[in-house]
């Protein structure tokens, strides 16, 4: 397990700092459009023996655009008992518009908490602007609400090996209304009862009185060892993640699903062990 930081700085402002981390041989790539800003970036493990240095330029220059998140071995992913995925690989949005329709199209629109999103539910299939570019990738999700997509290939082999807690799911042309060749939904039907140890997250107190929590960059999810023992290999959990008006569940999968994701070598999802206690 590693954590690893993107830094990222205009070089305009922060020349003074720039210069810094060229010193110390860091490699500084483009980043950002280009157009308003220019914007430059690098990454670095905080384990790197130049983080210290890195951390105290930061500091000075005030350079605050930096994501944070773990990074697992293949091995750690392996023996873990559940792992937390989410897709790695994003194609466009929920249609039919980008001005919230798509909402009264294939969620519970009005239903859910209007100040901080909890409680969407998805009630029909989600409409796209097309078939999906995949790439190399097996899975995918889409933009917003983060939905797990699949080949349907990869979803026959699932359900021939017993994959449970999903249903398959067509997702829609939204001009044809023909369904999509290239993926499938994986719908989960499963949400946890609970079981989430939080004194490692950060709370979010929107005004409406709900509880949300940050997305963890640093470390493992926490949850108790037994609130897996009857569950179905996919699961989303009790508790909502995001900010504003954006949130979404964790989704846990369980060995078997992992091992058979990493035994199959697909492609398109991320995977962080989550530690059960
Ligand atoms: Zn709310």
């Amino acid at each position: 397990m590693e954590i690893k930081h993107r830094i990222c700085f205009s070089p305009k402002h922060h020349s003074n700092a720039c210069k810094k981390f060229l010193k110390l041989g860091i490699k500084i790539e483009e980043g950002g459009d280009g157009k308003i800003v220019q914007m430059k970036y690098f990454d670095i493990y905080e384990s790197d023996l130049l983080w210290p240095k890195v951390e105290k330029i930061l500091i000075a220059a005030g350079i605050g655009a930096i994501t944070t998140w773990t990074e697992f071995t293949n091995e750690e992913i392996a023996v873990a008992e559940r792992v937390l995925i989410w897709p790695g690989h994003l194609w466009g949005y929920p249609m039919p518009d980008l001005d919230g329709r798509w909402i009264n199209i294939s969620f519970n629109a009005g239903k859910e908490c209007s100040v901080c999103g909890i409680g969407r539910e998805q009630v029909a299939p989600i409409h796209m602007k097309g078939e999906p570019k995949l790439g190399e990738n097996d899975f995918m999700g889409i933009n917003w609400t983060f939905d797990l997509f699949s080949r349907p290939e990869v979803i026959e082999i699932m359900f021939r090996e017993e994959i449970s807690g999903f249903k398959e799911m067509q997702a829609i042309h939204y001009e044809s209304m023909e369904p999509l060749k290239t993926v499938k939904q994986l719908r989960l039907t499963h949400e946890l009862p609970g079981g989430i140890i939080d004194d490692n997250l950060t709370k979010d107190y929107p005004a409406c009185g709900h509880v949300k929590y940050i997305g963890l960059s640093r470390g493992m999810y926490r949850f108790s060892k037994d609130t897996f023992n009857e569950e179905p290999d996919l699961v989303r959990s009790q508790q909502w993640f995001g900010s504003g008006r954006q949130a979404s569940q964790l989704v846990l999968a369980s060995s078997a699903f992992v091992d058979l994701y990493l035994r199959s070598k697909w492609k398109g999802l991320c995977l962080a062990p989550v530690e059960l206690l």
